[in-house]
């Protein structure tokens, strides 16, 4: 018997082992304290209530598989954005498109380019699919053009851009996104990801619909998740019909199920309900951030439904002990260290009692801070 037969247990493929997991937000307060989680950027104004009513009315049918294609779903959006149903795919969360696109466009050895400060998951996904990770520098907490156009290789077959990002919330402004893509070889699959899209207010910004449509290298990811369906696991990707065939070919079958379909064609037809989350987040970030400066804490200036807080350089803790705070209030942040924060807390945007209850707890804080 050669060495791999005498294995004593099955052994997963190499490189495997080194992805550290990816780490949820908390979604837990101390007994007896009211929770408020935000932690993973929900939606404080819940699911559209159409939404809830199509998920019951789907309850007595979840006997009957899904349609596999997702057809009125991929409908639905087409309709509400403007885009061919043809050129959709839908997914569980948009993590999963994410996950099938370094599956299909990277082999082990080739590299993926992203920036420091991204979003985890796409280190993950590369990792698994035994490609390299190519972390490039950003400029004042965004991304950077410049440095991640040097940073490609003969190898690289993807760039993944958050835009805007999680956990900073800083955007690229259309004419940088597009610079980013003249200068990508062709054959350089571009992923933008517009998870955060619906709340970005902002004149120079573009989710990637347009660049989409006039090339055949780039494709943009949306999510459900941030608008109110974070639990029914429901996102899309828009891209070039070559693509989409690719990705057709390796999803599962029935990858978005029953419920997620039915909620999802509510939730994206309720304009009215994303229009009401929207103004309610601008609202918010706006006094969220004027707040938190007010108490002499950095924020990076955030365009989504969320906002990245900085603690005093002087106190290496400070982050963690405020955590710690607000966390046996019912407070529930994220911590970012893993994100290359050590010493900041990211907060979602959450309804006004919980908005108003973080601001005057941050202030107790710091103040049994300075007294201390
Ligand atoms: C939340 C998030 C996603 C995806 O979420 P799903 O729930 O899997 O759709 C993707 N990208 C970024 C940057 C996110 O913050």
């Amino acid at each position: 018997m050669t060495k791999a037969e005498h294995q004593a247990r099955p052994t997963p493929r190499a490189g495997i082992m080194d992805i550290e997991a990816y780490v949820p937000g908390k979604s837990t307060a101390p007994a007896g304290v009211k929770l408020f989680k935000l932690s993973s950027n929900e939606n404080p104004l819940g699911p559209s209530p159409k939404a809830i009513e199509a998920a019951r009315a789907v309850a007595g049918r979840l006997d009957i598989y899904p349609d596999g294609s997702a057809r009125r779903l991929r409908e639905a959006i087409g309709e509400v954005h403007g885009l061919n149903p043809a050129n959709i795919v839908c997914s569980n969360g948009s993590d999963e498109i994410l996950g099938l696109l370094t599956q299909i466009y990277l082999s082990p050895g080739d590299e993926a380019i992203f920036t420091e400060h991204a979003f985890m998951v796409y280190k993950i996904y590369v990792q698994a699919a035994g490609a390299k990770p190519v972390v490039v520098k950003e400029i004042n907490e965004r991304a950077d053009v410049d440095a991640m156009l040097a940073a490609v290789t003969s190898r690289t077959k993807i760039v993944f851009l958050a835009n805007p990002n999680n956990p900073t919330g800083t955007y690229l402004p259309f004419d940088e996104v597009r610079r980013l893509h003249a200068g990508l070889p062709a054959n350089v699959l571009l992923i933008l990801d517009a998870a955060y899209a619906e709340y970005v207010r902002r004149n120079d910004y573009e989710a990637g619909i347009e660049l989409v449509g006039s090339s055949e290298n780039v494709v943009m990811t949306r999510t459900f998740s941030k608008i109110g369906l974070g639990g029914a696991r429901l996102g899309w990707m828009y891209g070039p019909l070559a693509i989409v065939d690719a990705v057709n070919r390796v999803r599962g079958p029935f990858n978005v199920n029953a419920t997620a379909i039915e909620a999802g064609i509510a939730s994206i037809r309720d304009r009215e309900h994303i229009a009401r989350s929207v103004a309610h987040n601008e609202q918010w970030l706006a006094w969220l951030t004027e707040e938190f400066t007010r108490l002499g804490l950095r924020v990076t200036p955030s365009v989504g439904n969320f906002l990245l807080v900085h603690f005093s350089e002087a106190e290496r803790h400070s982050a963690a002990k405020a955590d710690d705070y607000l966390t046996a209030r019912g407070y529930i942040l994220r911590r970012v260290a893993g994100y290359g924060f050590p010493n900041a807390l990211r907060m979602t945007v959450g309804t006004e009692e919980a908005n108003r209850g973080v601001a005057a707890a941050l202030s107790e804080f710091l103040k049994s801070q300075n007294n201390a």
